[in-house]
């Protein structure tokens, strides 16, 4: 049994029941579809492949739809409507390769298991509403969203940068106006800041830190994908076992949790906040991300308090506190 196998089987023990395989490219592993396939042995019901859908030709679709799985995702990145958006911060000819691989998706029936995530930045905030029409076009399962986390390769790149607030107001502006984007929206769509004008809890409030763990190849174990450091990591993974593994991240994320639970009310901006009642401090994995601790606000705090400030206003609740 490798390594990864036996980490499947512990997980799925555990009552673990879905998989995310990221990269690099996880289409360039050789060994991809004896791993699923021992997934699906151990009944574990939802596989989500994360691609740049470069390697996804016809032969790779159809070995992917003899799996005979409803519960496997192709998440497929797409950062902008047109090619000049999208290959800026993918490659020239990337944008390409993602449109061939859904026209390929769409005739082999599979489309309806493609996830298109798009990341958020000032440059191509604007083209969200066209993604939603791909989606419809395609028959897509949806569109995700996330801000982008100014780190890594996109630190080097210019244009890379987290859209401001008045990219996003404008974005709910047009929301707001135009039917058809928001019908597809309810249909395909998901981004923070569009639930938060519409008044759903953030994320935030569901923070899944613990439960949505990351495993890196060389056997370190995260609490979520964001809480990238080695202060929070149990190392040695595949020495351990997940599960012996998992009961050790247990005692060192539990203390992190309730430090993150009161940000709301140790953080100074936070305490001046109007808001703070539905934001409770932000995400900390975003905050360690971008600053390097969790006693921070986060790097979406400015335009996440004109966003509530936009829905309380539009209920009518800042108004009526005021009074
Ligand atoms: S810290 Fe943020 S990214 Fe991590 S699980 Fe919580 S909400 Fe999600
Ligand atoms: S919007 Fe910013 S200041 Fe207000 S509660 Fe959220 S993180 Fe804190």
């Amino acid at each position: 049994m490798s390594q990864l196998e036996q980490v499947f089987e512990q997980f799925a023990i555990m009552g673990g029941n879905h998989i995310r395989l990221t990269g690099g490219e996880p289409l360039l592993n050789p060994s991809l579809f004896e791993i699923i396939r021992y997934a699906i042995s151990i009944k574990i019901a939802s596989i989500t492949i994360q691609t740049n859908a470069v390697l996804l030709d016809r032969e790779m679709i159809l070995k992917l739809r003899q799996l005979d799985l409803p519960g496997l995702k192709l998440q497929i990145s797409l950062d902008g409507a047109n090619p000049e958006s999208h290959d800026y911060v993918r490659g020239q000819g990337s944008y390409h390769a993602v449109t061939a691989a859904l026209d390929l998706l769409f005739q082999e029936h599979m489309s309806g298991q493609v996830i298109v995530h798009f990341t958020e930045m000032q440059h191509n905030l604007s083209e969200f509403p066209e993604l939603l029409e791909l989606a419809e076009k395609y028959r897509l399962a949806g569109v995700s969203a996330g801000t982008l986390i100014t780190g890594g390769r996109a630190a080097g790149l210019e244009l890379c940068k987290v859209p401001d607030s008045y990219r996003y107001l404008e974005l709910i502006e047009n929301f707001r106006r135009d039917s058809s984007f928001r019908r597809r929206y309810v249909a395909f769509g998901n981004m923070d800041a569009l639930q938060w004008y519409l008044g759903e809890l953030p994320v935030d409030m569901h923070c899944r830190l613990g439960r949505d763990t990351y495993l890196t190849t060389d056997g370190r174990l995260y609490p979520c994908v964001l809480c990238h450091c080695d202060l929070y990591a149990v190392n040695s993974v595949h020495e351990k076992g997940f599960l012996r593994a998992f009961q050790e991240g247990g005692e060192l994320w539990m203390p992190l949790l309730e430090s993150i639970r009161k940000r709301s009310v140790l953080l100074e901006k936070c305490l001046a906040c109007q808001v703070s009642a539905g934001c409770l401090g932000g995400c900390a994995g975003r905050a360690l991300a971008v600053y390097g601790t969790i006693w921070s606000t986060d790097d979406r705090c400015d335009y996440r308090q004109h966003i509530y400030r936009k829905h309380l206003i539009q209920k009518n609740y800042l108004n009526k506190t005021k009074r």
